[in-house]
This record gives structure tokens, C-alpha cells and sequence, in this order.
């Protein structure tokens, strides 16, 4: 039997854990993933989470 389409399902759906950060630099608020953070609006490294 041969199965016709392709649909195979071995899409590993990872886990992304997107966090909410505020900007202290400019305000901004936004959601980023990972530790490194940068505003997406001014560049700041000066993030925090919220
Ligand atoms: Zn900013």
C-alpha cells in the first residue's frame, strides 16, 4: 500500500516561549525569545520582562 500526498506528519512542533519584554531605554513593550534581547525599536540591551 502506498500511501499517495505526502502528508507525513513529522513536523516536530518545537516549543517557543515567547516572552513579554519592556524596553527601559524608549518604553516599548514587545515579545521576544531567547535571553539575548535587544529592543526592537531602539537596539537597547536595557530590557526587562514583564
Ligand atoms: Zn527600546
Amino acid at each position: 500500500m502506498c500511501s499517495v500526498g505526502g502528508a507525513d506528519f513529522d513536523l516536530e512542533i518545537e516549543k517557543i516561549e515567547l516572552v513579554r519584554y519592556k524596553c527601559n531605554n524608549c518604553g516599548n513593550k514587545f515579545d521576544a525569545i531567547g535571553d539575548k534581547v535587544l529592543c526592537p525599536s531602539c537596539q537597547s540591551e536595557d530590557v526587562v520582562k514583564v
